[in-house]
C-alpha cells in the first residue's frame, strides 16, 4: 500500500486484496475515439494509471470502439498523444473493443442459447414506449418470446447483413417491470452499416457499450473498472452480464465503481459539446487553447504537472458538483512559478528615447533567470538610447499616489537596468503616445541613488535595436457563465473577449523560445511559445501572475 491521501475507490482495493479476491489489480482507460481528451478524461487517467502504479497493478489503454458512426483513426492518435504527454505509458499492447467483436457475437449467442436474449423488430420509438416510465411498468415486447433457434438465425442475419439499419437489434431478456430503467429488456446489439476504422466493413453488428464493455473488461481481467456516476444504474446490467455467461461468473470478476465527473467553471465537458464548438468554428479546432481540452491546455502552456496537482487537490469523491477554476488556475500558478523562467517582452509598446546617453552605444546587462532560484542563473540583456516600455506604464501626470510607474518627472527603474526620469512625449494624430523622451542616472545600475532618493517602481522594457517583434494572444475564459447547464446556445454564452492579439516586443534570448515552455514575462503573466507557428514569435498567455478575476 502506498497511500498519499485515501479515497472510497483504494478503500475497496484494499479490501479486495487483503481478503485475496484478487493477488493484483488491473485497471483500464477506455476513451471512445470520438474526440479529443479532456481534463476531465485527466482526471480518470491519473485515477485508473495512477493505482496501477500505486499498487504495482496494470492498466490497459483500451480504446472503447463500438461505435463506427463517430469515431475516426485521428482521435486514436491524438489520444495517445495526449496520454503520453501527460506521462503514462500503458501496459502491453494498446487494446481496441474492436478487436473482440468475435467474442462479443460468441457471448451473444451464449444469451440467446440461455433464453435470455431475443431479436426485436420494434422501431426505437416502439422501444421507448414499451419501455415505460420510471412510474409506469413496461410492457413486454412481442418479439420476446421467440424460440432460442429463431433468434439465432435471426441474431445470425443480422450479422450477415440481412436486415436494414434499425429493422431490428438485439435485446437482453431480464425485466420489463424493474425500477431500473437499463433492465427493461436493452439493447445488446445494432445494425450499423459505416466502415468501421479497424474493422472496416467486415461486421454489420455492432455491440451496445454496456454489452461489450464489462466483456471487454472481463476478457482484458480488469479487476476495478471506474467510472463515472452516469452509470451507476447501469452497473446493474453489467453484473448481469457477467453473471450470466459461464466464462466470467466468477467472484474475481470485474466490478464496476463510479466516482464524480469532473466539471469545470466556464466551460463545457463533454466531447459532444466540444465539438460543436470546433465544427462551429467557435474556436480554432480541438486544441484552441481556450478549450479545455489536453491538446489546447498543453498549447496554452499548462504543464502536466500542474494538472496532476488539480486532479490530486480534488479528489475522488460521489459528490456531482463544478469544480472552482480557480482551484485550476492556483495548481498552474504554484507551479509555473517555480519552474518558468523570467523574461520581458512588452506587450504594448512605446518607445523611449534615453537622450542622454550616447548614440550608438550599447551595453550588455545581466538579470536574473529567476529571482528566488539561483541555479537558474542569468541572461544577458541589453540596454541603449531607444528602448520599449509598455503603454500602461506611461502615464503624462502621476494619477494618484498608488502610481509606481514612469510619468513627467518621475523616476523608476528599469528592471535590472537603471533609474530613468521622463521629460516630455510625442502623440500620433489620435492624441496616443508614441515616444517619450528621458534621461537615466548613470550611477543607478544595481544600486539606489547616492544622494538617497526613493525611487518607487520597477517596470520592465525591451532596447530596442535587438528586440524581436512578437505577436501575443491574451486568453480569457471561453464562456460568461460559471454553469452552463444545459443551455446549448453557445454562440450568446461565449466570451467575446477570450482572445485578444497585441503586437509587441520581446528579449532577444526569446528566439531559441521552446514551444509549450512556460516563461514568465515580467509582470506580464505566464506564456508559451506556440506550438502551431514555429516560424514566427507568437505568445499564449498561459495564466495572469495573480488572480483578477471578478467573480
Ligand atoms: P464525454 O461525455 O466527455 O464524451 P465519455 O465518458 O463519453 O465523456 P469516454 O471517451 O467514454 O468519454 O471516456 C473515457 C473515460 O474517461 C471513461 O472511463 C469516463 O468515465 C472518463 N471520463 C470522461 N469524462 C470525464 C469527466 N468529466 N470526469 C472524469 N472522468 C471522465
Ligand atoms: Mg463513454
Ligand atoms: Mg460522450
Amino acid at each position: 500500500k502506498n497511500n498519499t491521501y485515501t479515497n472510497f475507490i483504494r478503500n475497496q482495493i484494499d479490501i479486495d486484496l487483503e481478503q485475496k479476491l484478487h493477488t493484483s489489480i488491473q485497471t483500464r482507460f477506455p476513451p471512445e475515439p470520438n474526440g479529443y481528451l479532456h481534463i476531465g478524461h485527466a482526471k480518470s487517467i491519473f485515477l485508473n494509471f495512477g493505482l496501477a502504479k500505486d499498487y504495482k497493478g496494470r492498466c490497459n489503454l483500451r480504446f472503447d470502439d463500438t461505435n463506427p458512426t463517430k469515431e475516426d483513426i485521428k482521435f486514436i492518435d491524438a489520444i495517445k498523444e495526449d496520454i503520453k504527454w501527460l506521462g503514462f505509458s500503458w501496459d502491453g499492447n494498446i487494446k481496441y473493443s474492436s478487436h473482440y467483436f468475435k467474442q462479443f457475437y460468441k457471448y451473444a449467442t451464449e444469451l440467446i442459447n440461455k433464453n435470455l436474449a431475443y431479436v426485436c423488430f420494434l422501431d426505437s420509438d416502439e422501444i421507448r414506449t414499451y419501455r415505460g416510465t420510471l412510474k409506469k411498468v413496461g410492457q413486454d415486447s412481442p418479439y420476446r418470446n421467440t424460440s432460442i433457434a429463431k433468434n439465432l438465425e435471426l441474431l445470425a442475419k443480422m450479422k450477415a447483413g440481412k436486415f436494414l439499419e434499425g429493422e431490428c437489434v438485439l435485446r437482453g431478456k431480464i425485466d420489463m417491470r424493474s425500477s431500473f430503467m437499463c433492465m427493461r429488456d436493452p439493447t445488446l446489439y445494432r445494425i450499423r452499416f459505416d466502415k468501421h476504422h479497424q474493422t472496416s466493413n467486415q461486421w454489420h453488428i455492432y455491440p451496445m457499450y454496456d454489452f461489450a464493455h464489462c466483456i471487454s473488461d472481463a476478457i482484458e481481467g480488469v479487476t476495478h473498472s471506474l467510472c463515472t456516476l452516469e452509470f451507476q444504474d447501469n452497473r446493474r446490467l453489467y453484473d448481469w452480464i457477467l453473471e450470466n455467461l459461464d466464462d466470467f461468473n466468477k467472484p474475481n470478476r470485474p466490478h464496476q465503481y463510479e466516482f464524480s465527473r469532473l466539471n469545470l467553471e466556464y466551460t463545457v465537458m463533454s466531447k459532444r459539446k466540444l465539438q460543436l464548438l470546433v465544427e462551429n468554428k467557435l474556436v480554432s479546432g480541438w486544441d484552441d487553447p481556450r478549450m479545455p481540452t489536453i491538446s489546447g491546455l498543453r498549447r496554452r502552456g499548462y504543464t502536466k504537472v500542474a494538472i496532476r496537482e488539480f486532479t490530486n487537490r480534488i479528489g475522488i469523491s460521489k459528490v456531482d458538483n463544478i469544480t472552482d477554476m480557480k482551484i485550476l488556475e492556483v495548481a498552474v500558478r504554484d507551479n509555473l512559478n517555480i519552474v518558468a523562467p523570467r523574461t520581458m517582452g512588452v506587450i504594448n509598446p512605446i518607445r523611449v528615447i534615453i537622450e542622454n546617453y550616447p548614440e550608438g552605444k550599447l551595453e550588455t546587462l545581466q538579470s536574473p533567470t529567476h529571482p528566488q532560484n539561483k541555479t537558474m542563473g542569468k541572461r544577458d540583456i541589453f540596454f541603449s538610447r531607444k528602448l520599449y516600455i509598455d503603454r500602461a506604464d506611461f502615464k503624462e501626470t502621476v494619477p494618484n499616489k498608488k502610481f509606481r510607474r514612469l510619468a513627467i518627472n518621475k523616476e523608476v527603474r528599469l528592471r535590472s537596468a537603471y533609474v530613468i526620469n521622463a521629460t516630455t512625449f510625442d502623440t500620433d494624430l489620435n492624441g496616443n503616445i508614441t515616444t517619450v523622451y528621458a534621461t537615466y542616472d548613470p550611477d543607478t545600475l544595481g544600486k539606489n541613488p547616492k544622494d538617497g532618493r526613493k525611487i518607487k517602481g520597477v517596470i520592465h522594457f525591451v532596447e530596442a535595436t535587438k528586440a524581436l517583434k512578437a505577436e501575443f494572444r491574451l486568453y480569457d475564459r471561453l464562456f460568461i457563465l460559471k454553469d452552463l447547464g444545459k443551455n446549448n446556445n453557445f454562440e450568446q454564452l461565449l466570451n467575446t473577449q477570450s482572445l485578444i492579439i497585441t503586437y509587441g516586443m520581446v528579449e532577444p534570448s526569446m528566439a531559441n523560445s521552446k514551444p509549450e515552455f512556460a516563461y514568465q514575462f515580467e509582470r506580464e503573466g505566464y506564456f508559451c511559445r506556440d506550438n502551431q507557428s514555429s516560424n514566427k514569435l507568437i505568445f499564449n498567455k498561459t495564466i495572469n501572475l495573480h488572480d483578477t478575476w471578478k467573480s
